[in-house]
């Protein structure tokens, strides 16, 4: 059985350095013979005649490129999917690890469509046919919060309950549905995972299975001595037992006061860095971050993160009201999402004339910028509410 699964792809080898990457999209290479189904869901299987239109590359790490596309069989409506090509005993290795797993198809791992061989530049090459699913998590997984620190060990757990254990959790090893989601699944450990790990201690003191709730992230780590070793040791990596503190910078927030960090720093008024110095930064961080905590809790994440720049505006007018403010930023990272992305990653708040003072506040000897050197203000006070 063989089936056409591409059929074009705009300027495939833009932007690829020269050599370091398979060309499957040369003449040799227009039919990749379908090889394997038993690493595969019961989707392809079903299709006459399945095509896959590969529509971009998504990332190239380790001389496996990895595109998105999507499956169709003639029928209206196609599906999105992810392809991942390769060295062919890599993938298949992959399938087969997955195949492993496909009780947690859907769950905690992607589903796997199919692998196919591929013959190309001289090269067998394998082609992993998966389900397609969000981004990659875009931060260290520490400055995740409690809640998707959670899911991410639960999704651990279930793979410690088929007997196996991942040694090497990176933030690339994780997708999201959506920024902030907790919906996520995890990717690409095939050389990371090991195998044969029988371990007793995944169950609960009453044989229950267990699962990682929210609040223990405020217990410590000697309080689970039924869970195993290893999980034990990926949660501290992440620093899931954050003693109810949470930090951004230099700065410590009470965790159940600010959102988490990677939202915080989305959500810091960069020039309060070169305007002020530090223990100024801290107390309007303070205010600020607890001000959208309540505002993410009344609104949800999406509707305040959309306006967070309104809102900034807002709020220093209210909380700085001699604050003059030749432009503002944001911290950004801010991948996949609307809609306050600028090209240079930094989010740009046009400049609004407000008032002749300088800034009201005292400031730190270490604040950098002399163009925004504040007034200093005898007792040190910031700006009152
Ligand atoms: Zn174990």
């Amino acid at each position: 059985m063989s089936a056409l699964l591409y059929n074009k792809l705009p300027n495939p080898q833009r932007g690829r350095p020269r050599g370091t990457y398979f060309d499957i999209f040369s003449k040799e290479a227009s039919e990749l013979e379908l090889v394997d189904l038993t690493c595969s869901s019961q989707l392809l299987p079903t299709m006459s005649r399945p095509k896959i239109t590969l529509t971009k590359l998504g990332n190239s790490i380790n001389m496996v490129d990895t595109y998105y596309g999507e499956l169709e069989d003639g029928s209206p409506g196609g599906l999105d999917v992810a392809v991942k090509i390769g060295d062919y005993y890599r993938m298949a290795n992959e399938a087969l690890r997955c195949q492993s797993m496909h009780s947690l198809w859907g769950k905690t791992i992607l589903v796997c469509h199919g692998l196919y061989g591929l013959a190309a530049v001289r090269r067998q090459l394998g082609v992993l046919i998966l389900e397609r699913f969000g981004l990659t998590i875009d931060c260290p997984l520490s400055s995740l919060s409690r809640m998707e620190k959670t899911v991410l060990l639960n999704h651990i757990l279930e793979i410690h309950s088929l007997g196996k254990i991942l040694n090497d959790l990176q933030p690339r090893n994780v997708l999201e549905s959506s920024f902030c989601s907790g919906d996520l699944r995890l990717i690409d450990f095939a050389s990371d995972v090991e195998s044969d790990h029988q371990c007793p201690r995944a169950a609960h003191p009453e044989h229950e299975t267990f699962r990682f709730k929210v609040e223990d992230a405020g217990k410590e780590e000697w309080d689970f001595p039924a869970v195993c070793r290893e999980v034990l040791n990926i949660a501290a990596d992440m620093q899931y037992w954050d003693d109810g503190d949470v930090c951004l910078f230099t700065f410590e927030f009470k965790v159940d006061e600010v959102p988490s960090e990677r939202v915080m720093n989305r959500l810091f008024p960069v020039n309060w860095l070169r305007v002020f110095g530090p223990s100024v930064q801290q107390t309007l961080s303070r205010e600020w971050f607890r001000y959208m905590q309540q505002e993410i809790q009344a609104h949800g994440l999406q509707d305040t993160l959309d306006t967070a720049l309104d809102k900034l505006d807002a709020w220093e007018k209210e909380h700085l009201p001699r604050y003059r403010r030749k432009r503002e930023w944001m911290f950004p990272d801010l991948m996949g999402a609307t809609p306050y992305k600028h090209k240079d990653g930094l989010v740009k708040i046009p400049y609004k004339a407000e008032g002749s003072s300088v800034v009201p506040i005292v400031s730190d000897s270490d604040s950098s910028d002399s163009d925004h050197e504040p007034e200093s203000q005898p007792d040190g006070s910031t700006p009152s509410a």
